[in-house]
């Protein structure tokens, strides 16, 4: 087994103060499936699950449920990516093939919502890492975590780039009839190429949008998370065009554009993908990022308004709080220096 550092695993990512588990505490799983094959899952037993979002005046949650840590979905930005180096595990290749499975989460969830001290308030998931990515087809882990949620009639959100989610349709069905439930699912861009390369693993944006039209026809409300618009690369007029008009088509109640991030851990992934794919691109990348990690204000305000727009032609308004708040905010002050339990993009 990998020498593995296991800090805060009930979090979102903030490092916190060294805490080794035993390693006769982690099972380490493959399996010989093609969906699977060079993945290997680390089964552990957290020690809680709800977890409070340091910093939460910035984000428009405070409470977070996380089961997993990594992603498959393996998208070269996904600035989730930097929590694994506080396991002592790499940003890029370990983030997406070394998995940590939080077994019983639905188990403490249940325990934690009963708890005297817990208040019902709203809890967001997807937050980290996508709770909807391909372990979570094997795991099963998500329907106890709604069951446990609809028991309470705790409120939550979810946000999403996996389709497996409508294999819980009826369980968020029954959530919307006794709490208020915000479902968004994450469509940055429709251009199939681009998807190939810097989203490997995810579902294709024409499933995730269709996605969004089986929840919405199903009476589970749906947003889109537009994000990330990548400069360059799928922030033309007609890209922007063609992916609002795509996500009104599916019938999406709102979308939020979100641009491009590249925070330490995402930053060098994405450059290195950048230098294999577009390496024409780098020095624009250097100009328009200029070492930080985001873009300025001015190219936000540009891609945010020009959808906005195209979402007032189209007919969809942009992201209401309280109804979606796995949105996070459109434009984040680039001079601000959020903490890593962030929304990775999804
Ligand atoms: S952006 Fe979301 S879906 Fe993609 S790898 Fe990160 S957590 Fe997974």
């Amino acid at each position: 087994m990998r020498a593995m550092r296991w800090d805060n695993l009930t979090g979102d990512g903030e490092a916190a103060a060294p805490a080794l588990f035993s390693t006769d505490a982690v099972v380490s799983r493959t399996f010989d499936t093609p969906e699977f094959r060079g993945i290997t899952f680390h089964e552990i037993r957290a020690r809680s699950i709800v977890n409070r979002v340091p910093g939460a005046s910035r984000m428009p949650f405070e409470w977070t449920v996380n089961p997993y840590r990594g992603c498959t979905h393996a998208c070269v930005y996904c600035f989730a990516r930097k929590t694994h180096s506080y396991l002592d595990l790499d940003t890029g290749l370990d983030f997406d093939t070394q998995v940590v499975v939080k077994v019983n989460a639905a188990e403490l969830l249940r325990r934690e919502l009963a708890a005297p001290r817990w208040r019902g308030e709203h809890i967001a998931m997807g937050t980290n890492v996508d709770c909807y990515q391909r372990a979570e087809g094997r795991y099963q882990l998500m329907p106890g975590i709604l069951g446990a949620l609809v028991e309470r009639a705790n409120p939550f959100s979810i946000l999403t780039k996996g389709t497996l989610i409508l294999r819980d349709l009826e369980l968020l069905r029954r959530a919307a009839r006794v709490t208020d439930v915000g479902v968004s699912v994450s469509v940055g861009f429709t251009d199939s190429t681009l998807w190939r390369t810097v989203e490997p693993g995810t579902p294709s944006p024409e499933r995730r949008l269709d996605a969004v039209r089986t929840l919405s026809g199903h009476g589970v409300p749906c947003g889109v998370l537009m994000a990330p618009v990548i400069p360059f690369l799928g922030d033309s007029p007609e890209q922007l065009r063609a992916t609002v008009r795509a996500i009104a088509e599916a019938g999406a109640t709102s979308v939020t554009p979100l641009v491009l991030h590249l925070r330490p851990g995402a930053r060098e992934w994405f450059t290195a993908w950048l230098t294999r794919h577009h390496p024409r691109l780098l020095k624009r990348y250097d100009a328009l990022y200029d070492g930080g990690s985001y873009a300025p204000k001015w190219y936000q305000r540009r891609i945010t308004g020009m959808v906005h727009d195209l979402a007032a032609e189209y007919g969809i308004g942009p992201y209401e709080p309280g109804t979606h708040r796995a949105v996070p905010d459109p434009a984040p002050d680039p001079t601000d220096s959020p903490g890593p339990a962030q929304l990775s993009l999804l």
